[in-house]
Parts: structure tokens; C-alpha cells; sequence
């Protein structure tokens, strides 16, 4: 499989709006997960890149782009969402054969970042502050100001996306950033990079240092003059972060994983459910932080859920990005081995259906698999596979229900399927997660849509308008004129 002809060289890093090699001239191998083909050669960045790319974002901030007013910055935001358009399918090939997800939801990722763009750009001019009633003789009022330099360190499931929503709310906030892509796919991101500088981005305001996470990404988290720090990612690696973000005492937005539950009860419309029950657990072969890994259904409609869930499973496909099937092969050998584990851990339970692996290219495929009767305390109710795996727990009432999904230490996303209006209610406000969904579920969706997470799933809240809040501080200015 050969990439689309690239627009750019991948083994270089982005600073101050030169492409350069690592400074060590390292360099780091990426592979196609699809089969394990040599893919392309980037640059092995690290603390020394990290300085300069810092430097160079704080530079930016101190001319052109720190000057920038909210219109101009918008402006170039749309200009870079119409370039991403411009050049979808070549991003789309690249995210596909990078990351081993479909053709087709490469594509969707695709449109999404040019939306995050879009969106970005329009809300850019309309973040203020207000005035505030103060003591007699004052005027009170408050400014909305970018954090400065803005740290984001993004994994390897979602590239686009993720560069989307990060990157893009706080530029159009007015910061200065440096993105760390993951080792194991960051061709969009250095493409990205390159269409944000064709439409006029200004040197230095978006500096991209690809390397390895202890290396680049430990000296992101650790830069004393990094004033805000985005990270998605795993909760290991977001507690590092955040611990080395606490010694400059800067504020830190976690986006981590999920064990993100569907409530499905007798009355709820079963043809609607059954393809977001199933998809939201199998998009991006389970490699999603909002995937639907826990399925519980009311036990009156158990066997019939059960059944049309089967059917789903025994239907899939999994086969190489290009050849568009339900599900590609997992990112690399290290998760195939820990979604392996989890499969021999559910050797005491009971699969109820597994999809083909129809391919025998040596890429990194697992089965699909549906196990049923899970007991809530199974380890593979309660941990995040980070795979094509879904369970299904039965329950006998509402509480239940409720005890269940609340009952592990994430909280991302949580939908609820009944036609019971009060019931959807009392549990869009009692159910542990950041976005709930009634009668859908969103995985991912929704650039106009607010997500995070409670608990292990992090802090902070990226997309959506409330983004813009996140990669920004508020001065109060009072002053006193009698
Ligand atoms: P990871 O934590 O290993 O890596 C994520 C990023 O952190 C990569 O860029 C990596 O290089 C970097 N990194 C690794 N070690 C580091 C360190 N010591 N200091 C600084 N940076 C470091 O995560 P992963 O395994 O690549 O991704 C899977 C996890 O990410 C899953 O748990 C998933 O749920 C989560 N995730 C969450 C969201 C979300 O929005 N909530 C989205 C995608 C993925």
C-alpha cells in the first residue's frame, strides 16, 4: 500500500514556520497497522525541539500573531478549514493508512477538522467580556485573554479530530501552540500544519514537534513556559502530565478514556438503538475514548438485543483501511496484545458472537466480540479495552440500571434509550458521565457539542463554545473615576 503523493516531508519538525529534522537528526519509523509495511520516516524531536518550539511560540505571541485581532484570526481559521477541504481525500488516504481506521470514517475525521475550523473561525470575534455593577464611582469590566503558549499533546486514534478541536479553539483564542502528535500516526498532523501555513497562519504560532512520549511529550508537559497544556490520551500518561504541569503550577485539560455506557429499557425503539448500540462500540475497531463498551439492556428485551447484537457482530469484517470494511486492525502490536489479554481475561464468560478477520495480512486484527451475561464487577465491565469489544449486562430495573453505569471509575459519555420522557430526564442528571445521550448516542460527534469527562476520564471541557472558555483567562479591570 503506498501513500497518496504527500504535499510535504514528513521527517521534518515545525518551528517558528521552518521545517527542520530533529535537532539530534534522529528519526522514528511509522508503519501501516493495515500490514505492517514501512509507512514514512518522521522526526525523533525531543526536549531540545521542545525549547525551541516553545521559543518560537512565545516569540510569535510578541509580533504578527499576538497582534492578530479576533477577526484576522478567524479568518485564517475558515481559510484553513476551505484547505482542508481542498486537499480531504489526500488527508483522508493518509489518516486511513496511518492509523488502520476505514476510508470512510477517515473521510468523516476529515470533514470534521474542516468543521472545527469552520467553527472556530466564526466563533472567534465573539468571546467578550462583560461589565459588572460595582461601588459607586467604578467601572468594572472583564477581558478575555489567551493562556499565551498552549501545550497540546494528542494520541493516535483520532489525529485530525483531536488537532481539530485542540489546536483550533485555542488559536482562535489568540495562543501560540505546540503540538506533540503520537509516535504511532501524525502524518495529518504535519499535514494540517502545512495547510495552516499556506493560509497565512503566521510563523510560530503552531509548532509541531513529532517524538516519543517520555521524550518530546515529558518536555512539553515540564516546560516552565508553557502556560496551558491540553492532553489526550490515557490516564497513566494524563497523571504524568498533570503532575509535571502542577510544578509550574499551570492548568492542565485531561481527555482521557471511558467505560462509556448504553441504558437500553423495554420501551425503547429497538431499530433506532440497534446500529448506534453496535457502532458506538466498533468505530475505529473500539480504539475510541467514548466507545460504547457496556451495553445494558432491561432483561424483558435481553434475548432479543442479544440477538440482533449477534446478528451485527457475525456480519463484520475486519480488513485492511483501503478495503473500507466494518473495522481495520488496531494500531500496533502493544494493543493487540492488551486487547488480546482482555480476551483470554473473558474466557470464563460467554461470547455471543465474534466477527471474521478477513484478511491475512500481517497487520495487528483482532476479532470482534460481543460477550454476554457480564457480571457488572467483570474486569471487562469495568476497564477500558480500547477495542472491538462490547458487553452485555442485563438489569432488572431502573436502579439498577443507574448503579450499574455508575459503577466504574470513568465518566465520559452515557445515552439512554426508553420513550419515557421523566425517565430520560432523572437520568441524563443522575448518570456519571460529561455528554449524555437520549434516544443516540454521539461518539465523537458534534463539534458544536461540549465533551469531557468526571472522574478517570479527565477535566476541562474541549469542543464546542464552551471550549473557548478553556484556552482562555479572564482579567477583571476595575477602575475608580468618581
Ligand atoms: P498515551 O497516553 O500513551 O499517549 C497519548 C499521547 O501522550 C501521545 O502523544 C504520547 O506520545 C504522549 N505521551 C506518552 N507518554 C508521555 C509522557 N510521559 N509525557 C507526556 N506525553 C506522553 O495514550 P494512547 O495509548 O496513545 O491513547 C489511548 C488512550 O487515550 C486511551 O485510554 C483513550 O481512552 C484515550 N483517549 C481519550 C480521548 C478523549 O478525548 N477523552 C481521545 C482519544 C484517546
Amino acid at each position: 500500500m503506498t501513500l497518496p503523493d504527500l504535499f510535504f516531508d514528513p521527517s521534518k519538525c515545525l518551528i517558528g514556520g521552518t521545517w527542520q529534522p530533529a535537532l539530534s537528526g534522529d528519526t522514528l519509523a511509522l508503519t501501516n497497522p493495515s500490514d505492517g509495511s514501512p509507512l514514512a520516516t518522521i522526526a525523533r524531536g525531543t526536549k531540545a525541539d521542545i525549547d525551541a518550539a516553545v521559543a518560537a511560540a512565545q516569540a510569535a505571541r510578541n509580533s504578527d500573531w499576538g497582534r492578530a485581532t479576533a477577526v484576522e484570526r478567524g479568518r485564517i481559521l475558515t481559510r484553513i478549514g476551505q484547505l482542508v477541504m481542498e486537499h480531504a481525500e489526500t488527508l483522508a488516504r493518509l489518516e486511513a493508512q496511518d492509523v488502520g481506521k476505514p476510508l470512510t470514517q477517515a473521510r468523516n475525521d476529515v470533514t470534521a477538522l474542516a468543521r472545527y475550523m469552520e467553527f472556530y473561525g466564526g466563533a472567534a470575534d465573539k468571546v467578550h467580556g462583560e461589565t459588572i455593577p460595582y461601588l459607586e464611582g467604578y467601572t468594572v469590566y472583564t477581558l478575555r485573554e489567551p493562556f499565551g503558549v498552549t501545550g497540546h499533546i494528542v494520541p493516535w486514534n483520532y489525529p485530525m479530530q483531536i488537532i481539530g478541536r485542540s489546536v483550533g479553539a485555542a488559536l482562535a483564542m489568540g495562543n501560540a501552540c505546540v503540538l506533540k502528535p503520537a509516535e504511532e500516526a501524525c502524518l495529518t498532523a504535519l499535514a494540517f500544519a502545512h495547510l495552516a501555513q499556506q493560509a497565512g497562519l503566521p510563523d510560530g504560532a503552531l509548532n509541531v514537534v513529532p517524538g516519543l512520549g517520555p521524550e518530546a511529550g515529558a518536555a512539553l508537559a515540564a516546560h516552565p513556559d508553557v502556560n496551558h497544556i491540553s492532553f489526550t490520551g490515557s490516564v497513566n500518561t494524563g497523571r504524568l502530565v498533570q503532575t509535571a504541569a502542577a510544578e509550574n503550577v499551570v492548568p492542565v485539560t485531561l481527555e482521557l478514556g471511558g467505560k462509556s455506557p448504553q441504558l437500553v429499557f423495554a420501551d425503547a425503539d429497538l431499530d433506532t438503538a440497534l446500529p448506534f448500540l453496535v457502532n458506538a462500540g466498533i468505530q475505529n475497531a473500539g480504539q475510541t475514548c467514548s466507545a460504547s463498551s457496556r451495553i445494558l439492556v432491561e432483561r424483558s428485551v435481553y434475548e432479543e438485543v442479544k440477538s440482533r447484537m449477534s446478528a451485527a457482530y457475525k456480519a463484520m469484517r475486519a480488513a485492511p483501511a483501503m478495503e473500507d470494511a466494518t473495522l481495520g486492525p488496531l494500531i500496533s502490536a502493544r494493543q493487540k496484545d492488551i486487547v488480546s489479554d482482555f480476551l483470554t481475561k473473558g474466557a470464563d464468560l460467554t461470547i455471543a458472537a465474534q466477527g471474521e478477520i478477513a484478511t491475512h495480512a500481517p497487520g495487528h486484527y483482532v476479532p470482534p466480540t460481543l460477550f454476554a451475561d457480564v457480571p457488572p464487577d467483570h474486569p471487562l465491565a469495568q476497564e477500558e479495552i480500547f477495542g472491538p469489544v462490547q458487553v452485555l449486562i442485563p438489569f432488572d430495573s431502573e436502579e439498577e440500571a443507574l448503579q450499574i453505569a455508575n459503577s466504574t471509575r470513568y465518566g465520559l459519555v452515557a445515552s439512554v434509550w426508553s420513550q419515557n420522557g421523566a425517565r430520560q430526564m432523572r437520568l441524563a442528571k443522575q448518570l456519571n458521565a460529561g455528554q449524555v445521550f437520549l434516544n443516540n448516542y454521539g461518539a465523537g460527534g458534534g463539534v458544536e457539542l461540549p465533551f469531557g469527562g468526571t472522574g478517570h476520564s479527565g477535566h476541562g471541557r474541549e469542543k464546542g463554545f464552551e471550549a473557548l472558555f478553556h484556552f482562555s483567562q479572564l482579567k477583571t479591570v476595575a477602575a475608580l473615576h468618581g
